[in-house]
């Protein structure tokens, strides 16, 4: 076995991480950190310091870590059939039995399922779907796809540009064309004075129907969201939001893609978000929470009405022309089949919704008061804290002060990690849905250590008003 710094002078020398700062990396100014072995919601690296992950990793790891019957399901198919492709209708009894439960499950009228690797890929799926159904059936002018500011959808170069959050963006040569930005959903921050959550939702919904009837309704397709915002900062939808989106999108003939890949599963408190806000999806993604992050697995479900015109269209166009090597891997299906199992017998949507309905109410018991903290939201197992130098005005820290990230390392120096999200100062929480209330507990007791250790701090460097 290599040592620690054996591992870590390898890893240095060879791995090119996602989200690092890749000089201050191959300087050393950064350490790795060697993640070895995880049980239930915890983690223990090489060291064998333990931390509470309160992120699930990045909110996939929904049934915890170390569930053997998980790792068990996988074992026995790679003894069975490690592999074996889905193209030209080959299959695996653990692949149709998973695609009959999603098609059953899923929200809105759905027919069948498409498997990917990952959440972006599985976009990416969406907007050729989009696009060719919109060519088949002879609205070729129609592909304009709508995404939200702050809304997250993947990386690759469509999802990535779906995304709305310019650091994805910046260098890489993206956005691509063809992708509309319509406003983010937090009322906290884009409410006028005195207006209320319907109201606000109103206006979003103008907007939107603004946007599509200035660019022509026959070149708009599809809308993509996720029913809960994440990335972009943890952020539940104003009452009234996704009832007056959808009115708009019916209207103008625009495909809804629900993207579920956080929601979907349980983390809201329902099986899907859209389950939760009454949203009828014609295209929804699902990944992390599909196989808890036991074996990357990821899929895109398609309504009856846009799979129709798929097929139907057969005698024109021939095979459906998209799949990958490892589409409807009979290993992700397996793992999948395990942890469906075990969401449906341990209900772990009713789980969250009364432990998220906990996790709240003591990050509001605990932080809502404390001087730097402007908004504690969340809905199920996912919540966020937002800070703020001062409560009345809202206005945001300067970012070089880096509040966020240096509450979240507060938090990781006492064994939890809790994210600081990307955009603005916003501590997230999204720990497996199989958290019990002791350790929600110990979690939010964690954090309001961090955050008064920050707090300190911002009086002392005069950053905040005492
Ligand atoms: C994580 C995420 C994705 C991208 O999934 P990857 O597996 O990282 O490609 C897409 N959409 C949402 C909402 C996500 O949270």
């Amino acid at each position: 076995m290599k040592t620690v710094v054996e591992i870590s002078e390898m890893d240095r020398r060879s791995v090119l991480h996602p989200f690092t700062y890749l000089q201050d990396y191959a300087e050393g100014a950064i350490a790795p950190t060697i993640v070895e072995t995880g049980k239930g919601v915890r983690i223990k690296d090489a060291s064998g310091r333990e931390y509470i992950d309160g992120f699930a990793g990045l909110y996939c790891v929904n049934v915890g870590y170390g569930r053997t019957e998980v790792a068990e399901a996988i074992a026995r198919q790679a003894y069975k059939l490690a592999y074996y492709h889905s193209y030209a209708a080959h299959t695996t009894e653990e692949l149709a039995r998973l695609s009959d439960r999603l098609v059953k499950m899923a929200p809105g009228r759905m027919s069948k399922v498409f498997f990917g690797l990952s959440g972006s890929d599985a976009n990416e799926t969406q907007a050729k779907i989009v696009w060719y159904y919109n060519n088949l059936r002879g609205k070729p002018a129609k592909k304009k796809i709508i995404a939200r500011e702050r809304g997250y959808h993947g990386c690759s170069v469509v999802s990535g540009s779906m995304t709305g959050l310019s650091f994805y963006h910046d260098h890489m040569d993206l956005p691509v064309a063809g992708i509309l930005r319509t406003g983010v959903p937090h009322h906290y921050r884009g409410a006028l004075p005195g207006e209320t959550e319907e109201a606000f939702s109103e206006r979003r919904a103008r907007e939107l129907e603004a946007l599509i009837l200035a660019e022509g309704p026959e070149t708009v397709a599809a809308f993509i969201a996720e029913p809960v915002l994440g990335t972009g900062g943890i952020i539940p939808p104003p009452s009234g939001y996704w009832s007056r989106i959808q009115a708009v999108l019916k209207k103008y003939d625009v495909l809804l893609i629900a993207d579920e890949v956080i929601c979907g599963f349980g983390r809201t408190g329902a099986m899907f978000g859209s389950d939760l806000y009454g949203m009828v999806p014609d295209l929804v993604t699902v990944a992390k929470g599909l196989t808890s992050a036991y074996v990357p697995l990821s899929a895109a479900i398609v309504s009856e009405q846009v799979y129709d015109v798929m097929q139907e269209a057969t005698p024109q166009v021939g095979a459906f022309s998209h799949g990958y090597t490892y589409s409807g891997h009979p290993i992700g299906a397996a793992a999948a089949n395990a942890v469906l199992d075990i969401v449906e017998r341990d209900d772990l949507p009713g789980q969250a919704a009364k432990k998220g309905d906990y996790l709240l109410g003591r990050l509001k018991a605990e932080l809502e008061q404390n001087p730097i903290v402007g908004e504690v939201r969340g809905v199920g197992m996912m919540a966020a804290v937002e800070f703020v130098p001062d409560r009345g005005v809202k206005v945001p820290f300067s970012p070089a002060l880096k509040v966020g990230a240096r509450i979240s390392q507060a938090a990781r120096n006492r064994n939890l990690i809790a994210r600081a999200m990307p955009h603005g100062d916003i501590l997230g929480f999204a720990p497996p849905l199989t958290m019990s209330e002791a350790e929600i507990d110990e979690m939010v007791f964690i954090a309001k250590a961090a955050v008064d250790e920050v707090l300190r701090e911002l009086y002392a460097q005069g950053a905040v008003k005492g």
